[in-house]
């Protein structure tokens, strides 16, 4: 990928979910129930102003930051994808790395991308698709 840094990694009210990164407007916390329906995760979220549709969980804090920037549908989806094979590297059957640690300093490395700045939760749906193709392609030879 040519665009190795995101700009929208770099913006901090993004990265933060203070501001949503398709619509451009800003985001409320939401209790879970608005959600889900239910509290299930015991979290509160950053929801975008505009679409409903569009949010991100926060840590479990008192400040409830963020866990990343706010995603869509498919960006959830291509999350999950991505935390799927990442995690069979170092917690898998056929684990590739040491600790989870590990993992995330090779791949930062791999991709080029400091590690301050290689967290999936940062990360837009093309940047998610190619992590997670690169590790299939290159530690579990397939496609
Ligand atoms: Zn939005």
């Amino acid at each position: 990928m040519e665009d190795k840094l995101n700009p929208y990694w770099l913006d901090e009210s993004i990265v933060r979910g203070l501001k949503c990164p398709y619509c451009h407007c800003k985001t409320e916390l939401v209790e879970e129930e608005e959600i889900y329906g239910s509290a299930i995760y015991g979290r509160k979220y950053r929801r975008c102003l505009e679409e409903s549709s569009h949010y991100v969980g926060c840590y479990r804090s008192p400040n409830h930051l963020s866990l990343g920037r706010l995603a869509d549908d498919e960006l959830r989806q291509c999350r999950m994808n991505a935390h799927e094979v990442l995690d069979a590297l170092w917690n898998g059957r056929h684990p590739v790395f040491d600790s989870r640690q590990k993992t995330y300093d090779e791949l930062s490395f791999l991709f080029g991308v400091p590690k301050e700045f290689f967290h999936i939760g940062m990360m837009d749906a093309a940047w998610c698709k190619y992590v997670t193709k690169t590790i299939q392609e290159r530690y579990f030879n397939s496609i």
